[in-house]
């Protein structure tokens, strides 16, 4: 079974801009994952193409119908996740990242302007996703984003690096920091045990390397880490260590 992805937006030929270089790339130009795109504008029921109107209410800027969108929405075969891309969504993680790579393929609703009128929403099974609290100013790139994490995970395109287990947020931490050749770079060496050959040193070398990352550059991601790993008889949290 192919990934296959479905773009709705109204600039197709942003696609596959990135996806088609790299690994993602060759893993499309192999097969592994199959690209489409749909011109949100070809389902604007007038002459002049129109798929936005200005806010109901009042305000800035200009919302994308939900006629439009919805008869876009529905000129795509079923059967695959429907994710609308917006900033008022579910923050994308990881998890959610497997599961979709897991699965059949999505369909990808960008938008535009002010966003999507709230009842295209309601009325089709829409999840709505956000890659972040920032404002980027179209779906587009937020679909990549997505569309990138999903991709490297699927058998064959990452090679022998696939097995990515140790990958930051995988283990519910930062990765340990990465050094390579050569030694000795501007007065700075590799640390001594990546150097060492003994596995079991590095193991934990590279292990307390990411509890620590973690723990002073996302407290957020710590508390849940601990959280999950040391519950009291009672099910109340303890704390573990110093707070930062
Ligand atoms: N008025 C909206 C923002 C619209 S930005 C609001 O304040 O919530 C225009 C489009 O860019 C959105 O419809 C969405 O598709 C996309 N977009 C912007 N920021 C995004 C984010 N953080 N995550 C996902 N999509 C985003």
């Amino acid at each position: 079974m192919t990934f296959a992805a479905t773009i709705l937006t109204l600039y197709p030929e942003m696609f596959p801009g990135p996806l088609g270089l790299s690994l993602a790339g060759r893993g499309l130009r192999e097969g592994l994952w199959s690209l489409e795109t749909v011109q949100i504008r070809d389902f604007a029921p007038d002459k002049h193409r129109t798929v936005d109107d200005t806010p109901a209410g009042g305000g800035a800027g200009m919302v994308l119908r939900a006629d439009v969108l919805g008869a876009a929405l529905d000129s795509v075969a079923p059967g695959r996740p429907v994710l609308a891309m917006t900033p008022r969504g579910a923050p994308l993680t990881q998890e959610r990242v497997r599961a979709l790579a897991a699965g059949p393929g999505m369909t990808i609703l960008c938008g535009r302007f002010e966003g999507f009128d709230e009842r295209l929403l309601e009325a089709r099974d829409v999840a709505q996703i956000s890659i972040g609290d920032y404002i980027l100013s179209g779906g587009e790139m937020a679909a990549m984003t997505l569309l990138d994490a999903c991709i490297r995970l699927i058998p064959g395109v990452m090679g022998a690096a696939s097995s990515g287990m140790d990958e930051s947020f995988e283990t519910g931490l930062l990765e340990y920091p990465q050094y390579t050749r050569p030694v000795e770079w501007e007065g700075r060496t590799i640390p001594e045990v990546l150097r060492s050959g003994d596995h079991a040193r590095i193991e934990s070398w590279r292990r307390a390397q990411a509890e620590t990352d973690t723990r002073l550059r996302r407290p957020d991601l710590w508390e849940r880490h601990e959280g999950a790993r040391v519950q009291s008889p009672s099910g109340a949290r303890q704390r573990n260590g110093k707070q930062t």
